[in-house]
C-alpha cells in the first residue's frame, strides 16, 4: 500500500520510520543517540515540553548545532545551538548508552532520564537526503555536524528520541533554562508576556511559555507531525511509567531495547537452572510489551444515507456533543462483533453491516480507535432506539443527514439560518468520529448528485 492510500489522521500521521528491529541493536542505538543530527522531544511523564507562544509548539532540540536549517518556518523559532554544548546532557547520554547496552538495573533510578528511540525520519516518509547532503557540504558548517545518520549504508536518516525527564529534575531544569536562553536570543524586541517578570530579572522559562503541558487544548493544537511525535512518546511513557514491577515476581523492571520493552531485573536462578522469575521462563513474555487498548467507534446510517444516528453520552450531556457510538473491545471479539454489540447495548439499534473505515491512535492514555461504518436496514424494528440496556447515554437520535451536513460544512449555511436551536455540537475535526460523520455526509451528497438531486 503506498503512503498516499493511507488516510492521514491526527496523532496517526506516519512521520518517522520506526525501524523497530534496530531497537535491540545497542551499537546502532549508541551511535544514534549521540549523533549530531538526532532530534529530541521531552516529557515529564506523559506531558510534553512546549512553548505555548509558538505556532510549532513542541520543543525539538538536536545534539549538534545548526542542524535544523532544513525546517524553515516563519513561526518556528529554531534553536541553533546543540544540546551537546551542555556537559550534563553529554553525561546523561553517555550513562544511558551504557545502561541500555548492559541492561543495568539502575537504568531508570532517580536522577536519570529515560530515553525512548522513536525511529528515523528517512526517505520513506519524504525526507530529501540529497538536500541534506548539499547542506552538509556547506562551507559554513563543520565536518562533524553531519546532517543525517548513515547506518551501514542501509538505513539513512535523522534519528528521533523522546526523553522522560520526570526522574531527573536537575537535567530538566538545565534544559528548560537552555531553551529559555536560546529562544530569548530570537524574541528580543518581540512582544512578550512579561507580567510575571520584574524589570531587572530575566524572564523564567514559564514567563516565556516554556513548560510541560497537560492541556488538551495544546495536544489538539499541534501540527500533524508534532501530534504524531507527541502521541508516540506519550503513549510509550504512559506504559513505562505505570509499569515499574514485574507481574511475575515483583522485582524491579526496566525499559530495555531503547524503551521498546520492559525487562525484569531478577536474574536469580533456581536449582533446576530455571529463572526464579516466571516471566523470564514464559515462552512469550508478553507482559513486557507495550499495551494498546482497542476501542471501536462507529458512525451509524441507513442504506439510503438519509439518516445518521448520533448519541449524547452522559459525560457530554452539558456540552450537548452528539458523537459516534464507542466502546472498548473485549477479549476474543472481532471488530465487527464488538461494534454490533456496542451499538445494540448503548442504543438498542441492530446493525446489519459493519465496515472498518479507518483507525486513529488516541493518546489519552493508550487507545487505538477503530473507526467503522454501521448500516441499519430499516424495517420498523432494527432502527428503534432503546437506551435502557447499559444506560450510558443521555440521548440518541436519528438525525437527517441534511441537518448534520451544516455542522460539517458551515460555509454552506446562510447567516440567518438558525438551524441549531438546541446548540448541539459534533466531535472536533481532529477526531476519527468527525471523519466518520463527514464520510456519511459526503456519501449522502454523492448519492444525491447521482440521482439528479433526488434521493
Ligand atoms: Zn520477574
Amino acid at each position: 500500500m503506498s503512503s498516499d492510500q493511507i488516510p492521514d489522521i491526527y496523532f496517526g500521521t506516519e512521520v518517522i520510520n520506526r525501524v523497530s528491529f534496530l531497537r535491540e541493536d545497542s551499537e546502532f542505538i549508541g551511535n544514534s543517540v549521540s549523533h549530531p543530527s538526532t532530534r529530541f522531544i521531552f516529557f515529564n511523564n506523559v506531558n510534553p515540553l512546549v512553548n505555548k507562544y509558538l505556532q510549532n509548539k513542541l520543543i525539538i532540540l538536536t545534539n549538534g548545532s545548526n542542524q535544523l536549517k532544513s525546517d524553515p518556518s516563519p513561526d518556528h523559532q529554531v534553536i541553533k545551538t546543540g544540546l551537546s554544548s551542555l556537559p550534563e546532557w553529554n553525561e546523561a547520554v553517555r550513562t544511558w548508552k551504557e545502561d541500555n547496552k548492559n541492561k543495568n538495573a539502575d537504568l531508570r533510578d532517580n536522577g536519570k532520564p529515560t530515553f525512548l528511540f522513536l525511529g528515523i525520519e528517512d526517505a520513506s516518509v519524504g525526507l530529501d537526503l540529497k538536500r541534506l547532503k548539499i547542506e552538509d557540504d556547506d562551507l559554513d558548517t563543520h565536518s562533524e555536524d553531519e546532517k543525517y545518520l548513515d547506518h551501514q549504508g542501509r538505513y539513512q536518516g535523522i534519528p528521533y528520541y523522546a526523553v522522560d525527564l520526570s526522574k531527573s529534575e536537575k537535567l530538566s531544569e538545565i534544559i528548560l533554562n537552555f531553551v529559555n536562553k536560546e529562544l530569548q536570543v530570537f524574541s528580543d524586541g518581540k512582544e512578550k508576556s512579561d507580567e510575571n517578570s520584574t524589570k531587572n530579572s530575566q524572564p523564567t522559562p514559564l514567563d516565556n511559555g516554556i513548560f510541560y503541558t497537560h492541556s488538551r487544548r495544546h495536544f489538539l493544537g499541534f501540527t500533524s507531525k508534532e501530534a504524531s511525535l507527541y502521541s508516540h512518546g506519550s503513549m510509550y511513557f504512559d506504559w513505562l511509567t505505570r509499569n515499574r514491577f514485574c507481574p511475575g515476581c515483583g522485582s524491579k523492571v526496566i525499559p530495555i531495547h531503547a524503551g521498546g520493552k520492559l525487562w525484569c531485573t531478577n536474574v536469580a536462578t533456581k536449582e533446576n537452572g530455571k529463572s526464579a522469575c516466571p516471566v523470564h521462563n514464559a515462552s512469550v513474555s508478553n507482559v513486557s510489551f507495550p499495551r494498546t487498548d482497542a476501542v471501536i467507534i462507529t458512525a451509524i446510517t441507513n442504506a439510503e444515507r438519509t439518516k445518521i444516528l448520533l448519541s449524547l453520552g452522559k459525560r457530554h450531556a452539558a456540552t450537548r456533543m452528539y458523537a459516534c457510538t464507542a466502546g472498548f473491545m473485549e477479549p476474543s471479539e472481532t471488530v465487527e462483533v464488538a461494534t454490533k454489540r456496542e451499538i445494540w447495548e448503548e442504543t438498542g439499534v441492530v446493525c446489519s453491516s459493519i465496515n472498518l473505515v479507518m483507525t486513529q491512535p488516541w493518546p489519552f492514555p493508550g487507545n487505538l480507535m477503530i473507526g467503522c461504518l454501521g448500516v441499519v436496514e430499516f424495517n420498523g424494528v432494527n432502527e428503534n432506539i432503546h437506551l435502557g440496556h447499559d444506560k450510558e447515554l443521555e440521548d440518541a437520535r436519528w438525525f437527517d443527514v441534511d441537518f448534520i451536513r451544516k455542522f460539517v460544512y458551515p460555509n454552506e449555511v446562510a447567516d440567518d439560518d438558525n438551524f441549531n436551536e438546541e446548540n448541539i455540537l459534533i466531535p472536533m475535526e481532529q477526531s476519527v468520529a468527525y471523519h466518520l460523520i463527514k464520510m456519511v455526509i459526503d456519501q449522502a451528497h454523492e448519492r444525491k448528485v447521482q440521482n439528479g438531486g433526488k434521493l
